[in-house]
């Protein structure tokens, strides 16, 4: 019952059953046993406590519902509360979400039994009994993470990073597909920022580098791990430009849960013709070639990346086609060329009998190449589905200024699902949804390939605004899931994207913070960095309260860190300063922490008190409330504020953009 979502009866025959239930209000002998305390004795993990009272004819009471393991106790009164003979029905609202439940008596048992509902969904059974129950509601803490040297040496930018600066990867390798074996070199051109001599490169066992070269001389190295120490030999002098040259072979990783998880996947398309595709997200390149696998330096002009494969398969990886090179002996090179800085897990290799087509856009900078390489079997439905990369483009330019990569293309490639720079993997199977599913629930879902949409938006928040270190991760995807929104709006509404928004903030756990820890590439990131990232930004344009002004921040965001790496200082810097709000409270609260800031409130003649709660300190962000159908801004802080009236007033909604919760105190 996290979330914000209003529950609108959609079902007629709910209606029509609670306005019966109003109709035939029987105070039968029943309903009077009915006062007093309930206990639910059905759900093991969870602690129910219903009061019912009735006063001057009428029932009302109080809810208190505590889950193990999880932060948030759910306390309320409940709204109505009807009886008709055996049956008993009531609902309630907590922050903004309408919960009810329709029970019917076992006489037998003496408890009343049935299901709870939320969201119009049936959720849960539940039986009400008059004996306590007694259970264990403690959060048992988050397990510590533990990381170790290797997680320091992958995430930490080390002295032997931190003197260089990258300019340009030269990648080649031929692929064996039968051995699986991968066998090439990297030349890594940089400068240098420190005369230092001792250079840190990493690649991940099984894989090996074999030789170092610089200007044709051999080098020494160390190996720890994953990490590679080169002792340099040429003097390295500040603000020169050099070149590195790494041979190296292996069998990279095998992805354990394709299309999900890092690693190379082995499969074949219907001509049982080999389908190869990677993904390095979290693992970093490092799993498949050698480099400077940390997120803070990207090769300032990009790469090259050479493959070498059978010569009836084709392997495409990020920017544009430089040239097909037919080697005579049944293999064929393909030399891709990426111009732009290029972030890591960004680079991508897929290997198929690949038929091709384009559909350039005409978009904010001009003619935008947009190549699609599917299989076989999906070029008909690919011409079909793909046209809306098209709609993608339209929508995020307007709210995020020009596609960044116009110079290295936009692709489409049937693969895995990733954001991988200006190649994005395609994994979905031609359908809209979440592979024909809506994660909002609200409809809205259905209206696009959830795959094509969200990926894509990682061109503008994961390939060219990249977080500098993995713990600010929610940067991609708290913006990437938040964009889902924002093209619903474009193309169908302020009201479908707020409904998308409802829909998708009900998947929010609250167990840990979303921003990770810093130096030691903490893939272990929550699901929140996802909704609960997208959560805070829909709370902070309502915040802001003046749409152009917020489209101006997403679009300067991508302005003032093009092609950039930050973190997510960088991010609240630049919103607080161009809002001109201190919204250090509003960050401190959403990102470090789990709380879901609480409006407790209540009535009394004509006064209205209200104050923030389940916050840090200062929290003092503005509400938008509707009160007895006017609906006003009022501005708690975590003090009382007492307001007077002039007539007494008794309902209060909040708006249910705002990721907060309401509680009514009745005392
Ligand atoms: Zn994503």
């Amino acid at each position: 019952m996290k979330g914000k979502e209003e529950f609108i009866i959609k079902c007629m025959s709910v209606k029509t059953l609670l306005s019966l239930c109003l109709q035939v209000w029987i105070c039968s002998l029943s309903a009077q046993d009915l006062i007093g305390k309930w206990y639910e004795t059905e759900n093991p993990r969870a602690s129910l406590e219903i009061n019912i009272e009735r006063n001057n004819n009428e029932y009302n009471g109080t809810f208190t519902w505590k889950w193990k393991d999880r932060l948030s106790t759910l306390n309320s009164p409940i709204d109505k509360v009807e009886v008709k003979g055996d049956s008993l029905l009531f609902q309630l609202t907590h922050a903004n979400s309408k919960v009810y439940f329709n029970l019917e008596k076992d006489n037998q048992t003496d408890t009343y039994k049935g299901f709870y509902y939320y969201m119009s969904r049936q959720l849960g059974a539940v039986t009400l009994s008059r004996k306590a129950i007694e259970r264990d509601m403690s959060i048992s803490p988050a397990p510590e993470k533990e990381y170790t040297r290797q997680d320091t040496l992958r995430g930490m930018v080390t002295p032997e990073r931190e003197w260089w600066n990258l300019t340009y990867y030269d990648l080649y390798f031929a692929l064996d597909i039968e051995k699986k074996y991968l066998k090439g070199s990297n030349t890594i051109s940089y400068e240098v920022l420190e005369p230092k001599n001792v250079m840190q490169i990493d690649l991940q066992p099984p894989m090996k580098i074999t030789k170092i070269q610089q200007s044709g001389e051999s080098l020494n190295f160390t190996q720890d791990g994953n990490a590679y120490f080169i002792m340099l030999n040429e003097e390295q002098s500040t603000g020169s430009s050099k070149e590195i040259k790494l041979f190296y072979e292996g069998v990279p990783r095998e992805n354990p849960m394709p299309p999900w998880g890092g690693g190379f996947t082995y499969d074949k398309d219907v001509n049982g013709k080999p389908f190869i595709y990677n993904a390095s997200q979290g693992h970093g390149s490092s799993l498949w070639w050698p480099c400077k696998d940390h997120m803070y330096d990207e090769p300032d002009k990009g790469m090259k990346i050479s493959v070498n494969v059978p010569s009836d398969l084709m392997a495409v990886a990020n920017g544009k086609l430089l040239a097909t090179k037919n080697k005579g002996n049944g293999t064929t090179t393909y030399e891709w060329t990426v111009t732009n800085a290029i972030n890591n897990y960004g680079v991508s290799l897929n290997v198929a009998d690949y038929v091709h087509f384009s559909d350039p856009y005409e978009g904010k900078k001009g003619k935008l190449e947009c190549n699609y390489y599917v299989l076989p079997e999906n070029l008909e439905k690919a011409k079909v589905h793909f046209k809306q990369a098209h709609l993608m483009l339209e929508a995020f330019e307007h709210w995020f200024g020009p596609y960044p990569f116009y110079e290295d293309s936009y692709k489409l490639v049937d693969g895995i699902g990733m954001e991988h720079q200006s190649s994005v993997g395609y994994s979905g199977k031609y359908i809209n949804g979440m592979e024909g599913k809506d994660h909002s629930d609200s409809g809205w879902g259905l209206k696009f390939d959830y795959l094509i949409i969200h990926e894509s938006s990682h061109e503008w928040f994961a390939n060219s605004i990249t977080f500098r270190d993995m713990a600010d991760m929610w940067v991609h995807e708290g913006f990437g899931t938040y964009a889902e929104a924002l093209y619903v709006e474009y193309h169908f509404g302020k009201k479908a994207g707020e409904e998308y928004m409802k829909g998708i903030s009900h998947n929010i756990s609250n167990r840990i913070p979303i921003i990770g820890d810093y130096d030691v590439n903490d893939k272990d990131y929550p699901g929140d960095v996802y909704v609960k990232g997208a959560s805070v930004l829909h709370t902070l344009r309502q915040v802001i309260n003046d749409d152009e002004k917020w489209r101006s921040i997403l679009t300067g965001l991508n302005t003032e860190f093009y092609h950039q790496t930050v973190n997510t200082a960088d991010i609240e810097n630049y919103i607080e300063r161009e809002s001109g709000m201190n919204l250090k409270p509003f960050w401190n609260q959403y990102l470090r922490t789990t709380k879901i800031p609480t409006l407790e409130y209540y009535f009394k003649g004509n006064k209205f008190a209200y104050r923030w709660i389940n916050t840090v300190p200062g929290f003092d962000m503005p509400l938008k409330v509707t009160i007895n159908n006017e609906e006003q801004w009022i501005y708690p802080t975590t003090n009382w504020i007492n307001e007077y009236t002039k007539d007494a007033k008794s309902e209060l909604t909040i708006n249910s953009n705002f990721y907060v919760a309401g509680f009514r105190n009745m005392n």
